[in-house]
Order: C-alpha cells, then sequence, then structure tokens
C-alpha cells in the first residue's frame, strides 16, 4: 500500500508514539483503560492533530535548556528565549507567503484570531451603514464573533448562501457583497463540508468594494500551501494544534498597513514603548497585539510542527489528504443509506461528514469508539449550518499525514456493523 501515497507514512508514523497505543473504549485515567486492545484509529484531525516527537522535544528542550520571559531581559538566557520565539514568526510569515514577522501576531488559535480583528478593526470601524458579509458555513469562532460585533455596531451581518451540493451560491455573494461591506469573512475549507471555497473570487470582489477579506485557514492552513498574496486575503488565522504544533498557540496574518493602523486588542506590558501617567505609545508590529507574556514554548514548537510539515512539503500534504477523502468518500458512498455533506469526493477538503440512516451520530461515534476508532459526532461549531441541513448532528471523520487507507477501511468497516446493528 505505501507505494500509492506521496510520501513515506510509515516513516511519519513512527514520529508519533500515540498512533501506537491501544484503545478500549473506556474513559479512565490517560492510557489506563482496563480494555485497551484495540489499535487507535486517529480520524478526529479537523478538531485537533497528533504531535510528532520533534515538536515535543522542541517544547521539553524549550523547558530544560532555555525558558526565560522574552524580550525584556538582557541576560543571556532571555535572549536566547527571545530570538527563538521571534524567529518563530518569521517561519510562519514564510509558511503562509507573508512580508515578515510584522504581518503575524501570535494568538492562542483562530478564534482568539478572528476576535482581534473584530475588536480591534470591528468595533472601532463598523456602524449601522456598514455590512459583514459572511457565509453560512462559517465556523461559530467567526458567526457569533460578527454577530455580536454587528449587534454592538449596528452593522448588517449577511450570509453568502449555501446551495444544495454544499458550495457558495456565488451569483448570491456577487448581491450581499456590495458597497455598504466592509469585511467579507470566509472559511477558506469547511470543517463542516469539507467545501473548499473560492477564496480568490470573493476577495476580489470584496475588494472591488474596498472591504477587507478575513479568511478563516483553520482547516487549510494545515492541509495545503496557502498563500496569502494568491487568496487575495487581508486577514489569515489558524491553529498551531491542528498542524502538529501544540495548543495554546495561533497565528493572525494582517497586512501590514492593516495592522499598524488597528488599535491594540488588549493592554498591558510587553506591547508598549512609553508610558506615563497620562497616555501610553505601543510597541511595534506584531508585539503591539502580543499583550502580556506571551506563549513562548508553544510559540517555539509552533515553528517546528512547520518545519515538519515542510519537510513532508504541503503539496505531499494534500496529495495525501485528497487520496484518503475521496476514497472515504467512494467507500462510505458505496455502503448505501449514508447522507454525505458536502460536494464530491474530488472536490473536498480531507474531511467527510456524514449522516448513517436511522442512527444517531452520537451512537455512531460510541460504537466507532469500541472499536478503537475516534470521529466527532456533533454539529462541528456550525448549528446554523445543520439546522439548514436538517441534521442536529453529523459525523466526521478527519484524515492527515499519517493517516492510511486501511484505516479509512476500518472505518467504513465499523460504519457498516453499526447500520446492520441498527437495521
Ligand atoms: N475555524 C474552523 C474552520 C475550524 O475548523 C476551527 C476548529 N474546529 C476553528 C475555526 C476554531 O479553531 P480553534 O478552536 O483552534 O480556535
Amino acid at each position: 500500500m505505501q507505494e500509492q501515497y506521496p510520501f513515506d507514512v510509515d516513516a511519519i508514523r513512527a514520529d508519533f508514539p500515540i498512533l501506537d497505543r491501544k484503545v478500549g473504549g473506556d474513559v479512565t485515567t490517560p492510557g489506563e483503560g482496563p480494555n485497551d486492545t484495540q489499535d487507535l484509529v486517529y480520524l478526529d484531525n479537523a478538531a485537533t492533530s497528533q504531535t510528532p516527537d520533534q515538536v515535543v522535544d522542541t517544547i521539553a528542550d524549550y523547558y530544560r535548556s532555555y525558558n526565560s520571559n522574552v524580550h525584556r531581559g538582557i541576560h543571556q538566557v532571555s535572549q536566547e528565549a527571545s530570538v527563538a520565539y521571534e524567529e518563530a514568526h518569521d517561519c510562519v510569515a514564510e509558511f503562509i507567503g507573508a512580508e515578515g514577522r510584522e504581518e503575524i501576531v501570535f494568538t492562542k488559535n483562530t478564534t482568539e484570531a478572528e476576535n482581534l480583528v473584530a475588536y480591534a478593526w470591528g468595533l472601532n470601524e463598523l456602524g449601522p451603514e456598514d455590512s459583514v458579509v459572511l457565509t453560512e458555513m462559517e465556523h461559530h469562532s467567526s458567526l457569533v464573533t460578527w454577530q455580536q460585533i454587528g449587534k454592538r455596531t449596528g452593522a448588517d451581518v449577511r450570509y453568502i448562501e449555501v446551495q444544495e451540493d454544499g458550495t457558495l451560491d456565488m451569483d448570491h455573494a456577487a448581491e450581499v457583497i456590495d458597497e455598504t461591506t466592509e469585511m467579507v469573512s470566509v472559511v477558506h475549507v469547511s470543517n463542516a463540508l469539507g467545501t473548499i471555497n473560492p477564496v480568490r473570487e470573493l476577495a476580489d470582489m470584496a475588494h472591488e468594494e474596498d472591504a477587507y477579506v478575513f479568511v478563516d485557514g483553520a482547516q487549510s492552513v494545515p492541509t495545503r500551501p496557502v498563500d496569502v498574496d494568491d487568496l487575495g486575503a487581508d486577514f489569515l488565522a489558524f491553529s498551531g494544534h491542528k498542524m502538529c504544533g501544540p495548543t495554546g498557540i495561533g497565528a493572525l496574518y494582517g497586512r501590514e498597513e492593516i495592522l499598524d493602523a488597528m488599535e491594540p486588542y488588549l493592554y498591558g506590558g510587553e506591547m508598549i514603548r512609553r508610558v506615563t501617567y497620562e497616555d501610553s505609545t505601543w510597541e511595534d508590529l506584531p508585539w503591539k497585539f502580543e499583550a502580556g507574556t506571551p506563549s513562548i514554548a508553544q510559540g517555539v514548537a509552533f515553528a517546528e510542527a512547520i518545519d515538519y510539515l515542510d519537510d513532508i512539503g504541503m503539496e505531499n500534504v494534500r496529495a495525501h489528504e485528497d487520496l484518503l477523502a475521496e476514497y472515504a468518500y467512494e467507500q462510505l458512498s458505496d455502503l448505501g443509506g449514508i447522507e454525505i455533506y458536502g460536494p464530491s469526493g474530488d472536490e473536498r477538503g480531507g474531511l467527510v461528514a456524514f449522516n448513517v440512516e436511522g442512527v444517531h451520530a452520537h451512537d455512531l461515534s460510541s460504537i466507532l469508539n469500541d472499536y478503537g476508532i475516534a470521529i466527532r459526532a456533533g454539529d462541528h461549531c456550525t448549528q446554523p449550518l445543520h439546522d439548514k441541513l436538517g441534521a442536529a448532528a453529523s459525523a466526521r471523520a478527519s484524515f492527515y499525514i499519517y493517516n492510511t487507507v486501511e484505516e479509512v477501511d476500518a472505518l467504513v468497516d465499523a460504519v457498516a456493523e453499526a447500520k446492520e446493528l441498527f437495521a
């Protein structure tokens, strides 16, 4: 089977010891379930990916060798930490084609990056005469955030419709993006439908109206080459934990001139230049937006995760995702009695959300858990979209660099068993 993959998947798997563990469906102390006999088949990568030894070692090395606060110290260890943390910004910048570290703000995750722009830009710039355009498939991190900013500023929040086939209605996009529009916020790859949205086309429409474009790259940056210029993105957000990095670190890309003009989001230490009792001035970008002691180890490890993915090559990562998603789509379709959401197998990101006729997604997930198969069941933080689909929940299998065709087979076999059980 190995020869069908774009890279050596066995070698990759060896970097992820968790993939060798057994599970048994019992929730007990981590790693100590009494029935831990099944191989773990981890297909919940859209929620969070696993972390290779190289990244875990980077975190341990940081704490063992040069743990210190950044920016403030003259002493050697602080300077070592500062250099590593600052260079991590360069690494992220290069990965997505940004100009430099000025354009990369480290955040906790995608959600915080969305909130940063919504608060620092949206609250100050939007009013009742303006509109913000989202899509009906936005993740709650964007949808709820702009909804609330809309309520506070009076700006109209509009949604580009999702069609039957899970793609955006671009005629509707052309209608709702108009001269009142100040921001178009779009998810690049939908975490619920797997749809790959035509971001460039939307960006061109938005820029025609002098609106900014915010791209939610939570599912795209980990899984395919992403370049901010190619996308036409003014902002791009993504999370380290979905791309082999640790939790607690993510990035906001913003075009330098826009970030420069924006007010800070959080105030405090690290982000100021000069403070008097009367007033304060701000540090240069990106530090103006990184108040307080940042997630230093996580930032450095984020860069290590990016190096790890770079070594595989993002084109190869995409090819692997395509292969598994297409195969899973085909195999699940062949079972019959299964509704798969979103576009067809060859036009989607590396995830498949579905429902088995007559089986609640939670029950399905629970049965799969008995087989050691980890998937997600729920609304995947897209409740309005699930309302529209007429489904309270769906089951979602999502793939990453270490997953195999055999694991997709295990998924499909277990789904078939569940179908039988509930027939
Ligand atoms: N957007 C999308 C498309 C996502 O899939 C997710 C994570 N499920 C998020 C935003 C939020 O990411 P985080 O929880 O890391 O902030």
